[in-house]
C-alpha cells in the first residue's frame, strides 16, 4: 500500500435482541454506555480508526436494525465480512441457546474466511445463568475465539478487538 486509504475491516454483529450488540459497538467506538439503550430501529454502522501491528485500520462495525428477531439479516449484511462478533447475554439462557443458530446462519451466509468471535456479555451482572465452562466449551467446539465482555464497564473489549483485528490482518 502506498499511503492510500487505510484497510477497512468489516465486522458484523450477530446475536439475539437485547444481548448488548449496540451497547458493545457504542462502548468500543464512542467509549459510552447507555443504561436505557433503545432497541435499534435502523441499520447502524459504526467506524473506528485504529492502529494494529503498526498499520492504520478502519474498523467498520455493522449493527442490526432489529431484524435479528427473524434470524435473517440478509446477504448484504454478511457480504465481504472479515469477522463476526456473536454476542450472548450471560443472564439470558435463551440468548446462549440460540448462539448455534447464528453460527449456522453465518456459515450459510458469509464467506469461508469470515472469522468468528463469541462474546459472553454483561459480565458486570451478578445473576449469571450461563456457566463459563459451558460457554467456553461451546466456542471451542465451533472454532471460535471467546471473550468475556461488559459494554457497561468496557471489560474485555480492547482485548477482543485487538485479537480479532490481528487475526484478520494475519489472514489477509
Ligand atoms: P441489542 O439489542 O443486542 O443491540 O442490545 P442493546 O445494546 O440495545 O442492549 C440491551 C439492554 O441491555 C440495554 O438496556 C443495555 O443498556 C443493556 N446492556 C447491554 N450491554 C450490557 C452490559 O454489558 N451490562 C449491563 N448491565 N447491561 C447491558
Ligand atoms: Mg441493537
Amino acid at each position: 500500500m502506498y499511503g492510500g486509504q487505510p484497510q477497512t475491516i468489516k465486522v458484523v454483529l450477530l446475536g439475539e435482541g437485547r444481548v448488548g450488540k449496540t451497547s458493545l459497538a457504542q462502548r468500543y467506538v464512542r467509549s459510552s454506555f447507555n443504561e436505557g439503550q433503545a432497541a435499534t430501529v435502523q441499520a447502524a454502522f459504526f467506524t473506528k480508526a485504529v492502529r494494529v501491528q503498526g498499520q492504520e485500520i478502519e474498523v467498520a462495525l455493522w449493527d442490526t436494525a432489529g431484524q435479528e428477531k427473524f434470524h435473517s439479516l440478509g446477504p448484504i449484511y454478511y457480504r465481504d465480512a472479515h469477522a463476526a462478533l456473536l454476542v450472548f447475554d450471560i443472564t439470558d439462557t435463551d440468548s446462549f441457546k440460540r448462539v448455534k443458530r447464528w453460527v449456522d446462519e453465518l456459515h450459510a451466509m458469509a464467506g469461508e474466511r469470515c472469522q468468528l468471535v463469541i462474546a459472553a456479555n454483561k459480565q458486570d451482572l451478578q445473576h449469571r445463568s450461563v456457566s463459563e465452562e459451558e460457554a467456553q466449551e461451546f466456542a471451542a467446539s465451533q472454532g471460535a475465539a471467546y471473550f468475556q465482555t461488559s459494554a457497561k464497564t468496557g471489560l474485555g473489549l480492547e482485548e477482543l478487538f485487538t485479537a480479532l483485528l490481528s487475526s484478520v490482518l494475519d489472514s489477509l
